[in-house]
C-alpha cells in the first residue's frame, strides 16, 4: 500500500478532496492511505507559531525550519519515503510522466507552503522533489498538493475500474484523448459519428486513434511525434 503524508498549517484546507469520489474509494480499499498532518502540532512555543519575518526585512512571512524539520523526522523515523515533495511555484511543472513515475511503488511525503513559502534550508537539507502545478501564484500548497496527489492515485492498480480507465486518458501515450460521445445517438439533428453505433471494435478503435491524432496535432502541436 501506497502512503500519502500531507503537511500543512491548514489541513482542513486539503481534506474534502480526499472524501469523495474515485480518492476516497481507495482509501476505503486500502489501496493507498492519505494522513494529514498539521505543522503547528511540532511548534515549539505555547503559541504555535510556525512562521517568522524573513532576515534582511520585506514583506511576507517564512516558514521555520524547526518545525517542518520536526515532523519530517518523526514520520521518516516510522518508514521510509520515496520523495519529500515541495509544492512550490518555481518547482517541476506537473505533468503525465511525473505523475506516472510518483504512483510506483513508494511512501510520499508531501510538504504545502503558506505565506512567502518556506525557509530556504529546508529546501535545501530535507525535500528531494520541488513540483509545480503551473506558471502562477496560489495562496497555498494544499490545493496544488490535492492536485498532484488525485493526478497520482488514479494511476495506482486498482484504483480506477475498467470503464475510466487511464490508459486512454490524453497524455498516458503522448497524445490527447479522442472525442467522447453517449445518448442520445441524435441531439436536435446533432449526430453521434456513425462509426461509433456500428459496433465494429476495429473500425472504432482506428476512428479513435485518427481523432485522437487530428486533435493532437490541432490543439497540441508541441507534444505530437
Ligand atoms: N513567494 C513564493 C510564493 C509563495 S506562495 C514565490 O514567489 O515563489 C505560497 C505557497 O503556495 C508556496 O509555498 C507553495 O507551497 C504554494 N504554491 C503557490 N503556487 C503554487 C504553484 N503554482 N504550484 C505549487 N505550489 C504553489
Amino acid at each position: 500500500m501506497v502512503r500519502i503524508d500531507i503537511i500543512s498549517v491548514l489541513p482542513e484546507l486539503i481534506e474534502s478532496p480526499f472524501n469523495a469520489s474515485i480518492i476516497k474509494r481507495a482509501i476505503e480499499k486500502k489501496i493507498i492511505e492519505v494522513n494529514f498532518h498539521n505543522l503547528k502540532d511540532f511548534a515549539s512555543n505555547k503559541r504555535k507559531q510556525v512562521d517568522d519575518y524573513q532576515f534582511g526585512g520585506g514583506s511576507g512571512m517564512v516558514m521555520m525550519i524547526e518545525p517542518i524539520k520536526k515532523c519530517i523526522d518523526l514520520l521518516k523515523s516510522k518508514r521510509s519515503y520515496k520523495e519529500v515533495i515541495y509544492m512550490t511555484p518555481d518547482g517541476n511543472m506537473l505533468n503525465q510522466q511525473i505523475a506516472n513515475k510518483l504512483s510506483i511503488d513508494g511512501n510520499l511525503i508531501i510538504l504545502c507552503g503558506h505565506y512567502k513559502g518556506v525557509d530556504q534550508r529546508v529546501r535545501d537539507e530535507l525535500i528531494t522533489m520541488e513540483i509545480s502545478i503551473g506558471d502562477y501564484v496560489l495562496s497555498g500548497g494544499e490545493l496544488p498538493a490535492a492536485v498532484l496527489c488525485d493526478s497520482i492515485i488514479r494511476l495506482i492498480p486498482g484504483v480506477l475500474g475498467d470503464e475510466t480507465s487511464a490508459l486512454s486518458d490524453s497524455f498516458q501515450d503522448g497524445m490527447l484523448a479522442p472525442p467522447v460521445y453517449t445518448r442520445p445517438a441524435n441531439f436536435e439533428d446533432l449526430e453521434v459519428p456513425k462509426v461509433l453505433l456500428s459496433g465494429n471494435k476495429a473500425k472504432i478503435d482506428e476512428w479513435r486513434e485518427e481523432k485522437a491524432e487530428e486533435r493532437t496535432k490541432k490543439l497540441r502541436p508541441d507534444i505530437f511525434n
